[in-house]
């Protein structure tokens, strides 16, 4: 059974439902269909994953120590060109970021690359230490759970990439988040969308069902999120799952993909990631 104390930290509904119940339990709001892993793990125990070896290997799909500087400046142009279209689209001059979870840093390279004022924090001491030594970027080594901001900066942009379904507790995580976004500021997320074509289709083999993903987002917590935390919504976008693709052969999946845009459809067959930009007020 449910742990009856348990209230979603979104909506406030009480009412849960058991989603997934295999390497570990997953309930889901009955109301804004948040979903929250239960029990909860130990901090102790997800600051030794994210220092192994094989979450880099796995999880990150690249270790860094055996990286060539070419393979490092693709990453960058390839990562960081990706993020800065997406952004510009909505934001004419970037003038700062602040990312969390960076991992490696390419993303944030790319941005002081282009004399964007570019800083972050990264929990994983490998990660820090490679993005330092090799990107020579502005990173401190600290989870956002620990981390002082002391001069009360504030940045234009804060960015998380699959990264807010990982804290143990999202709402201390959305307020410390809140206090680092500039006023008239953004707020860029992605996280893995509970709610998408992909989960659906794989059910519990849905590979974002990990031991270190806390929350279970989706279009509609996220938006009550954050509106709660003074956000208005910019942007919202879906990808066409890879999933729902396969299943029909290459050459007509491009006019597909064409034809689901066109129609606003890409949410009905999205694939693994929900991106939201939202703004501050
Ligand atoms: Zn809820």
């Amino acid at each position: 059974m449910p742990n009856i104390d348990l209230a979603c930290f979104i909506c406030g509904n009480k009412s849960f439902s058991v989603v997934y119940d295999k390497k570990f339990k997953v309930l889901e709001c009955n109301n804004c269909k948040y979903g929250i892993m239960n029990p909860l793990p130990l901090k102790e125990d997800l600051d030794q994953i994210y220092n192994s070896v094989q979450y880099f290997s796995e999880h990150m799909q690249y270790d860094y120590k055996k990286l060539k500087p070419s393979e490092i400046n693709d990453l960058v142009l390839r990562i960081g060109s990706f993020h800065y279209n997406y952004l510009s689209k909505f934001i004419s001059t970037i003038k700062s970021i602040f990312e969390i979870g960076p991992g490696g840093g390419f993303n944030l390279k790319f941005f002081a690359d282009k004399n964007i004022n570019a800083e972050g924090i990264e929990t994983s001491t490998i990660s820090t230490e490679f993005a330092k030594s090799k990107l020579k970027i502005n990173l401190i080594n600290s989870s956002l759970e620990d981390f002082n901001n002391s001069a009360e900066k504030k940045y234009q942009v804060v960015m998380l990439n699959h990264v807010l379904e990982h804290f143990i507790d999202a709402k201390q995580a959305m307020m410390k988040i809140k206090s680092l976004v500039d006023e008239n500021g953004y707020l860029y997320i992605r996280v893995p969308d509970h709610n998408s074509y992909d989960r659906k289709a794989q059910k519990e083999n849905w590979p974002a069902y990990l031991p270190y993903h806390i929350s279970y987002f989706s279009q509609k917590n996220l938006v009550l999120l954050l509106k709660q935390f003074g956000f208005t919504i910019i942007d919202i976008y879906y990808y066409v799952s890879d999933e729902f693709m396969k299943k029909y052969p290459p050459f007509i999946r491009r006019p597909m993909v064409k034809a689901l845009e066109l129609f606003k459809a890409e949410k009905y067959f999205n694939g693994r990631t929900i991106t939201i930009l939202a703004k501050s007020w």
